[in-house]
């Protein structure tokens, strides 16, 4: 069988390596899942079937010549497995699908653009002829923004449109393509002295036109700022025409009509070029700290006063609950190590320990400067200073860790992330709450961090473990999820801070936002939209 064309080279994260879980972390499922030796020998639902699609495309064989005619023939890809890769992303739910042999939403023909142009063209002919385009990044989505439920086409913008457009020094802004990976465009940024400034953890594999349309927020956001903090002019191409703003610091102009596309999943138009803030690019001068808290509550206090004494922002700032903290411990093997028995000697124990890690970039006296601050507050609010190392190491491996999921789940475990954004007044009820939930289903775990900290508030991000429940692997998973955003927005969450609505999290997109707002997004839309070609099928809930 061709491993490169089954459902598994599908669903498996970057660059699709086969993963095991490490030694520690084995152990630790098997005592919390109760796992045996034999379950360790064979894979749960591994889909390694060939990828075989049933349903029939929508698209007429005339309108698939017209795009040949556009794009160049050999950008226009209508075969299953293609199809079925243009589908979803890497919500949990799209990757049980897959492993299941189960592709409910493909495009009828994948299209790679190589110009604006022919966008502008394909845009045109699509809204005429009433076909669905689902604009596709990195599909890296974990909220099912990119599924084509209606057919039409997927735009892969990432095969042609993928350049540096222009560094402008004087402005300190870059004009990139859409379609430009992480990797690429932060290699072209480093080559001239600068730095992207925004690292998520799908980095290697998300491009800047995902990251603004799904509003995200890289791992040194509390210093750089989200991606909607960044943009300060897009070209985006929309079934009512071409909207292309121009570069300023500040207007008052009306409104900052660039920031209608920030979040806007790709249900407004497609954005071919975006212009970008950046940073200096100076790694050397990075001073960094990981800091360990008694307790939660303490370490959120103390995370708080930093961020409203106005002496200087940590880049990446970060701290993890004490379930994290503990599996960070146990799977790092520090756990009965001469140091843990040391710390926990000190009243930093098991079951309440927080890990705290700091960095600080920029200018060398100016991040030494905003660091003594930082330490000085951290040891004010009871944290210990342990080192630099722990900092290192996490940022080693911050881009690998995504690569545990496939196996766990080949373990036949459900793992799931949900993040939300919520004022410092409310954090630690949505914190409990969230654990209260999650304590209810026996065999489950789950660990929250918060990573993108502001002056009035912060995310906080839920990382939950459990068994499947084989055989009703999807239900099981759908009720307990639902339950979790439940938990989350009752008790004063958003829906989502940065990984955006899609159409995972839309149910409850009108309930939240409220059916006044509902409208006015729904008008926009129907203005740029009018024939809802663009990303249809409930993303946002629109
Ligand atoms: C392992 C993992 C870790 C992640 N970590 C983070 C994280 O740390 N921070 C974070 O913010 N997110 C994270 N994500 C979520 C995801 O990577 C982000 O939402 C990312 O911004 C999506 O970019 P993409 O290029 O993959 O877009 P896609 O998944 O291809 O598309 C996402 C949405 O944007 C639309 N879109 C894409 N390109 C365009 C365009 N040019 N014009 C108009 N619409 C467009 C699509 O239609 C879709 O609605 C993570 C995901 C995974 C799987």
């Amino acid at each position: 069988m061709d491993q490169e064309k089954s459902y598994r080279h599908l669903l498996k994260w970057g660059d699709r390596r086969e993963e095991t879980v490490s030694h520690h972390m084995a152990e630790l499922i098997r005592e919390k899942f109760g796992l045996n030796d034999e379950d360790f020998t064979r894979k749960h639902l591994p889909g390694t079937d060939p990828v075989k699609l049933d349903k029939p495309p929508v698209l007429k064989p005339a309108q698939v010549e017209f795009l040949k005619k556009v794009c160049g023939e050999e950008n226009v890809l209508t075969d299953d497995f293609s199809r079925a890769r243009f589908s979803c992303g890497k919500f949990y739910g799209e990757l049980l699908d897959l492993r299941m042999g189960f592709v409910p939403d493909p495009p009828d023909a994948v299209v790679a653009p190589r110009t604006h142009g022919e966008v502008v063209r394909i845009i045109e002919f699509c809204s005429e002829e009433r076909i669905a385009v689902v604009p596709a990044g990195g599909l890296s989505s974990v909220t099912g923004a990119v599924r084509a439920p209606q057919g039409g086409i997927a735009l892969d913008l990432t095969r042609y449109l993928n350049r540096v457009i222009e560094i402008n020094r004087v402005n300190k802004t870059v004009t990139v393509q859409a379609g430009m990976y992480g990797p690429a465009l932060e290699a072209e940024l480093n080559r001239q002295g600068y730095s992207c400034g925004h690292f998520p953890q799908s980095f290697e594999y998300s491009t800047v036109g995902g990251w603004i349309s799904a509003r995200g927020a890289g791992q040194a956001s509390t210093g750089y700022g989200k991606i909607e903090d960044m943009v300060v002019a897009l070209k985006a191409v929309t079934p009512a025409g071409v909207i292309e703003t121009r570069e300023y610091p500040r207007t008052a102009q009306g409104w900052d009509l660039f920031r209608v596309f920030a979040g806007a999943e790709g249900t407004l138009g497609v954005i071919t070029e975006a212009t970008l803030h950046i940073f200096n690019y100076a790694p050397q001068n990075t001073a960094s700290a990981a800091f360990i808290f008694r307790s939660f509550e303490a370490a959120v206090e103390t995370m708080r006063g930093i961020m409203q004494a106005e002496c200087g922002k940590p880049h990446l700032f970060r701290i993890s609950d004490p379930d994290e903290t503990d599996i960070a411990f146990r799977t790092s093997g520090f756990d009965g190590t001469f140091a843990d028995r040391i710390l926990t000697m000190l009243g930093f124990r098991p079951g309440s320990r927080c890990l705290m890690f700091v960095t600080v970039e920029g200018e060398r006296d100016y991040a030494r400067f905003v660091m003594k601050k930082i330490r000085r507050k951290a040891r004010a609010g009871k944290g210990m200073y342990i080192g630099t190392s722990p900092v290192r190491k996490w940022l080693e491996q911050r881009y690998s860790s995504a690569y545990m999921r496939d196996p766990l789940m080949d373990l036949g475990i459900m793992t799931d992330t949900l993040e939300t954004a919520v004022t410092w007044d409310k954090l630690l009820n949505v914190w409990k709450a969230a654990h209260e939930y999650v304590s209810r289903r026996p065999k489950a775990f789950m660990m929250i961090h918060i990573s993108h900290v502001y002056e009035n508030g912060a995310n906080l991000y839920f990382t939950f473990l459990s068994p499947m429940e084989k055989g009703n692997e999807k239900q099981d998973f759908a009720s307990f999820h639902r339950g979790l955003v439940e938990t989350i927005l009752a008790n004063g969450g958003s829906i989502s801070h940065h990984h955006g609505v899609g159409r995972v999290l839309a149910p409850w997109m009108e309930g939240h936002l409220g059916k006044s707002s509902m409208e006015l997004l729904r008008a926009v839309k129907k203005h740029l939209d009018p024939n809802n070609i663009m990303n249809p099928g409930g993303t946002l809930g629109l």
